[in-house]
């Protein structure tokens, strides 16, 4: 068992001893995002699921620019890879690899974390999969990286394997 604390973007920190059982991303082999998705589903040691869906980003901003994003960060304190926005244009250089800011603050875009507890693997299942527009009829849909995180957690655990099984037909 592991403890793990996770911020939400709403609502307080979730904390709970637990395992992880499966994680996943929306990055395609070979590519190289600025922003991306990745997913974490955990069993908590009384039982309970947790989806942890993290809206990740490199990008940041002119310090207090229009567009709003981002909290307010020292240029030295920018992680590897930050990229300058391409709207409101942040005074940068760029160093081999990475841009540095010419400027001594920007604002940086947070991990933003959307935690769902789930009592069963139903509802798991609920919470991912997402309704697509087809005509006048809503068609349920499911991510590649939440398929995939379904997919890595079936291994490991029966009750997840039984609902992806049941709802396989169901879902495109
Ligand atoms: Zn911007």
């Amino acid at each position: 068992m592991t403890h793990f604390r996770i911020k939400n973007q709403f609502r307080g920190t979730t904390s709970f001893d637990g395992i992880e059982l499966a994680h996943s991303d929306s990055i395609h082999r070979g590519s190289n995002p600025v922003r991306w998705v990745e997913m974490s589903l955990y069993l908590t040691e009384s039982g309970i699921y947790v989806l942890d869906r993290v809206g990740m980003s490199l990008v940041y901003h002119k310090y207090d620019s229009d567009c709003d994003r981002g909290v307010r960060t020292a240029k030295n304190k920018l992680p590897e890879g930050a990229m300058p926005c391409y709207i409101c244009r942040p005074e940068s250089e760029r160093r081999g690899e990475t841009w540095v800011s010419r400027a001594p603050f920007v604002d940086m875009e947070e991990e933003r974390h959307e935690v769902a507890e789930c009592p069963t693997a139903e509802k798991i299942l609920e919470a991912l999969v997402t309704t697509r527009k087809k005509g006048a009829v809503g068609q349920p849909f499911l991510s590649l990286p939440a398929k995939r995180l379904l997919e890595l957690a079936a291994e490991s655990d029966a009750g997840i394997a039984r609902v992806t099984q049941e709802s396989e037909r169901k879902i495109s």
